[in-house]
């Protein structure tokens, strides 16, 4: 290295030099311009640049020449002398000058000649000539030299710039190295690389090959920075061996690691360059590098002061990124930035875009995007879901109200009300509406809510519809109250019944045949209670689906025998016959006694309950030859209860097995209920494996069916 200082005006030179010559500026005006800058540091009369159109075979010159210029004429002495030297020359000659006043005064001149010198190739010739006492210092020489690599890349612009049939590219080779040389040339070529709006994903692997391509790099990683995670992503490779990449991915060669370790790590947080020319000489970087590499340089892409991304080139080569290449990098990176911008920018949308298409996708309210003629332009799935609809019904031209209103017209129960709904929409396009629709087959309470929709300019583009099923909440609600009303009425009955004849025992004696009644009807009530809470219980667990059932062999000959003679014994009974009809040979079922046993209780004293003249009650049991529609295929013993009594109109029927259903009319006013009874038998029947069916007349009786599953052996015969 040099030990002549150079001084701040040099330095500044130097600096305004490169800025002039990085301009857009024609070629000439730039040379023009940095003479100029030269004059401050270094005095000279005239100055002269030489480059040629071939700069492999010096042929074919051109010349920019400083604006003053002493009146004598250049030869070419100099200029041959450095290019056959590669290296600075200055001849002293004398030359006539016309003064002014006529006379004609000798004098004696140095041209110097200096190489505009790369890589050991002359790329042109500074001529500066200067008086015999006028020399140019170290300090000048300096400045020039500094200088050089520039004027270099401009003049292997300038040749590039000039029309194709002057240039003679008789060595492909160094033309290429020029070219990555030229940062002015370079930058507007990435430019127009970088100019197609392109993904992050797939701008940064371009900006890698770029960051390679310029530099000579062997190998290179692209990063991007998640600076919301304090993470940095590995985006892209390029070029190394296998044994390198777990430097670049971490260990287990994750794709993402913490931003705390590692150059990139380093270079993301603190967005500033970071150069190592050797890594051997190197303490800080000598362990965090892979043997193989021995330089390295990673670059942050920089958005708003914030490195977004971060470019890592590695050589395997000591010093193999120099000030050149290092320029060449940071151009890469410089030109990466605007691409950069926009594709983060784009990223984001393309992320909110996305995130609003999944909440639209995936919300339980049906949602509609209408224009302001009423025509789809969007809806989400759970829209078609809650009116029913098929994907292909909802085509592109597809309209409110008029589509929906011929798909639905079937199941309005007021069509009118939902044409006005629509109507009023159109004439009031910025005005809120909801209606509350009832559908039928199958019932549906819908909540459609009808908003404006507006564009950024704040103009009417058409409507949103949010449409909410609230069927389930109706339900609920309806089943709340007649849960409260059923509890409270038949909690009560036996409860005053209970208090009153307590009350009566205690008040004073009765006699022994009184008190055994009065302790006959506590009981009674007792029991009812009982079963009222029983109920109750088994009601919820089938709601919540936690009922257990311990599946058995089932004989169902003596089950039912035993059970009918223990039921024939109850006061409820009384007027009633049970009879049965069971084969002896019927096979037993796969299923929980102790349920078996319930659901037939639930029968057989619903027909005695709603046969309040008494009569015959049959319970009958057969291995089903044919099966009811939709019935699950196998093998089922039917199971069956028959009365005579006042039997349920067909409407009613469709509704029995409903929970809290009672058939409201003046015979089962008088008889109690909760209206579970039946809900339950279902349910329990149901995870069993069978199923339940009812056929009746009015004022004739009903019969109660339900099916079993035979069990496992007896299937097989
Ligand atoms: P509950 O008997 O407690 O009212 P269930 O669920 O057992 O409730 O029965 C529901 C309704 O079905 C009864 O309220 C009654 O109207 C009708 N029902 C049930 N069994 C019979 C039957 N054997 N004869 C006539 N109606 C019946």
């Amino acid at each position: 290295m040099s030990t002549i200082p150079l001084t701040p005006p040099h330095l500044h030179v130097i600096s305004a030099c490169a800025k002039a010559l990085a301009t857009t500026q024609p070629f000439n005006t730039r040379i023009e311009q940095v003479f100029g800058l030269l004059r401050a540091v270094i005095i000279y009369h005239d100055g002269r640049l030489t480059y040629w159109r071939d700069p492999q075979s010096h042929q074919n010159p051109m010349h920019v020449m400083t604006n003053a210029t002493w009146n004598a004429p250049w030869d070419d002495d100099v200029i041959t002398a450095v290019v056959a030297s590669v290296a600075p020359y200055q001849k002293t000659t004398t030359i006539n000058i016309a003064q002014t006043n006529g006379e004609v005064l000798a004098k004696t001149m140095i041209v110097h000649g200096i190489p505009i010198r790369w890589q050991q190739h002359v790329w042109g010739v500074l001529e500066f000539r200067t008086a015999d006492n006028e020399p140019l210092a170290p300090a000048d020489q300096l400045t020039i030299d500094a200088i050089t690599p520039l004027l270099a890349a401009e003049i292997d612009h300038a040749i590039a710039a000039l029309p194709d049939e002057l240039i003679q590219p008789d060595d492909q080779a160094v033309l290429t190295i020029s070219k990555h040389l030229d940062l002015a040339q370079l930058l507007s070529r990435l430019r127009q690389d970088f100019d197609p709006p392109l993904p992050l994903h797939s701008l940064l692997p371009l900006v890698l090959s770029r960051g390679i391509d310029y530099t000579g790099a062997e190998a290179g990683s692209i990063v991007y920075v998640d600076h919301d995670r304090q993470e940095i992503e590995l985006v892209a490779t390029h070029g190394y061996t296998v044994s390198l990449l777990p430097d670049i991915s971490g260990e287990h060669k994750r794709h993402r690691w913490s931003w705390e370790s590692g150059i990139a790590g380093k270079v993301a947080r603190s967005a500033r360059s970071l150069l190592i020319r050797e890594v051997t000489q190197d303490v800080d970087y000598f362990y965090e590098t892979k043997p193989e590499i021995r330089a390295k340089i990673a670059i942050p892409i920089t958005v708003d002061g914030r490195a977004e991304a971060v470019l890592i080139l590695d050589s395997t080569r000591a010093n193999a990124f120099g000030d050149n290449e290092s320029a060449m990098a940071l151009g890469v990176a410089e030109a990466a930035v605007q691409p950069l911008r926009r594709a983060l920018r784009y990223q984001e949308m393309l992320e909110r875009s996305t995130q609003l298409s999944q909440v639209f996708n995936s919300i339980p309210s049906g949602l509609v995007l209408i224009d302001r003629h009423g025509q789809v332009l969007r809806h989400n799935p759970s829209f078609l879901l809650i009116w029913g609809l098929h994907h292909a019904q909802v085509n592109a031209n597809f309209r409110v109200p008029f589509d929906l209103l011929s798909l639905l017209l079937p199941r309005f129960h007021d069509s009118a009300a939902f044409s006005d709904f629509c109507t009023n929409g159109q004439a009031k396009p910025d005005q809120e509406f909801s209606l509350n629709l009832k559908l039928r087959n199958p019932h549906q309470d819908l909540n459609v809510l009808s908003v404006p929709t507006r564009d950024s300019n704040e103009q009417i583009t058409g409507r949103l519809w949010v449409i909410n099923d609230l069927t389930r909440e109706k339900e609920a609600d309806r089943l709340k109250s007649e849960f409260t009303s059923m509890v409270s009425h038949e909690l009560k009955t036996p409860l005053t019944s209970i208090l009153g004849y307590s009350d009566l025992l205690l008040a004073r004696e009765f006699p022994a045949e009184d008190q055994k009644n009065f302790l006959k009807i506590l009981r009674r009530e007792a029991e009812n209670l009982e079963n009222l809470v029983n109920d109750v219980l088994d009601f919820a667990r089938i709601e919540a689906n936690t009922v257990r059932i311990n599946r058995w062999t089932v004989p169902l000959q003596e089950l039912c025998t035993d059970l009918s003679r223990q039921l024939q014994r109850q006061p409820t009974f009384d007027a009633h016959t049970i009879t049965l009809d069971i084969p002896i040979d019927i096979p037993p079922v796969h299923a929980d006694k102790e349920r078996v046993r319930q659901i037939i209780t639930n029968l057989l004293t619903n027909a005695a309950k709603y046969a309040p003249s008494g009569g015959d009650i049959t319970l009958r049991v057969r291995e089903l030859s044919e099966l009811p529609d939709m019935h699950p295929s196998g093998r089922f013993v039917g199971i069956s209860v028959t009365d005579n009594g006042i039997g349920i109109s067909p409407e009613n029927l469709q509704r029995i097995w409903d929970r809290f259903m009672r058939v409201d009319n003046s015979n089962t006013k008088s008889i109690g209920g909760t209206g579970l009874g039946l809900s339950i038998v279902k349910g329990l029947v149901e995870l069993q494996g069978g199923r339940v069916w009812a056929t009746s007349v009015v004022n004739k009786g009903s019969t109660f069916s339900f099916t079993l599953p035979i069990a496992g052996e007896f299937t097989r015969k």
